[in-house]
């Protein structure tokens, strides 16, 4: 409410969005190069992006150190997060790696106990269609997901298991020791700065300019990456009220829903109008109820009821 309190002036207020049918001339992927969203299409020719997301808070509800904590029974978990970002002895999100090696709760850890936290992780709702959408592009736009989290990969990789490919998930890796299985070491932590060694990395392996990065992220991990890619002409959306981020990140979209991101990429990144915006999401079977159109997108996405998907084949 802070954010569209300071930006009340520009802000525009865009109505519930039809529920059931669809104009004819809006049907199908490529309408978008018929009607108004074409000249957006045409100025995006060839254009390849690279889209970047945090996971903990970002595509899941809680920080997936709080769920492994509850698993294997550790106590006070935010309290020892905490204690350790106001220490600054390691990378804002990079305190569960520290805990799995240095609180005698967290030693033990196994690679099982990782993937079952991954298991019992609460996602956003159509992550899926994110991907999927993401991984099929538009007219003119190739998109290349990558997950870049703080969080273990083997979480990460178990929650969104046959969602988001493994080699397109970079986490905190760890070791094991060969007899226990027991964490022994880290190796990697893309934690703070870490994200942005990620993010250089993948703009180098598909050679892309640093304009065409794109970072979602919620919290005060991913900072240091916003203002990198921000100072490199790239994109980022943050994804929570954190007061940090929402000065820095170009775009701030408040949703429980994980495909609501793709609203200010279409919107401020290729130039959209909202009709066709509203109209890709029903081409989704998605529709867009509730857009506040202010710097904060507040979003809320429902599924199509059968009978407009049934208008829409
Ligand atoms: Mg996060």
């Amino acid at each position: 409410m802070l954010i569209c309190f300071i930006w009340v002036m520009s802000m525009t207020t865009v109505a519930r969005a039809p529920v059931a049918g669809t104009e004819p001339a809006v049907r199908g992927a490529n309408v978008f190069c018929r009607n108004g969203g074409a000249m957006a299409v045409q100025a995006a020719s060839g254009k390849h992006f690279l889209v970047a997301s945090d996971f903990d808070q970002t595509l899941s509800f809680n920080d997936s150190g709080l769920v492994l904590s509850e698993l294997i029974g550790a106590s006070g978990f935010q309290q020892k997060v905490e204690g350790l970002a106001r220490s600054n002895l390691v990378q804002q999100g990079g305190e569960l790696a520290y805990l799995l090696r240095h609180d005698p709760e967290f030693r033990g850890v196994r690679r099982e106990h990782l993937e079952e936290t991954g298991r019992r992780v609460r996602l956003r709702s159509n992550i899926p269609a994110l991907v999927e959408f993401l991984e099929r592009g538009i007219e003119g736009c190739q998109f290349s997901f990558f997950v870049i989290s703080a969080a273990p990969r083997e979480v990460i990789q178990s929650a969104l298991a046959g969602v988001v490919s493994p080699d397109h998930i970079f986490g905190t890796e760890l070791d094991y020791d060969p007899l226990s299985g027991e964490v022994c070491s880290i190796v990697r932590v893309p934690a703070g700065y870490g994200k942005v060694a990620v993010v250089e990395e993948l703009e180098s392996r598909l050679a892309l300019e640093p304009s065409r990065t794109i970072y979602i992220g919620d919290g005060s991990s991913d900072v240091h990456v916003m203002l990198h890619v921000n100072n490199r002409d790239g994109f980022t959306i943050a994804v929570s009220e954190n007061t940090q981020l929402a000065r820095i990140a170009r775009s701030t979209v408040l949703s429980d829903d994980a495909f609501s991101v793709i609203v200010p990429i279409l919107d401020q990144v290729l130039k959209w109008s909202s009709g066709d915006i509203r109209s890709l999401f029903e081409s989704n079977g998605l529709t867009l109820q509730e857009w506040a159109k202010a710097r904060t997108d507040r979003v809320t996405v429902g599924a199509v009821p059968a009978t407009a998907v049934d208008a829409i084949a």
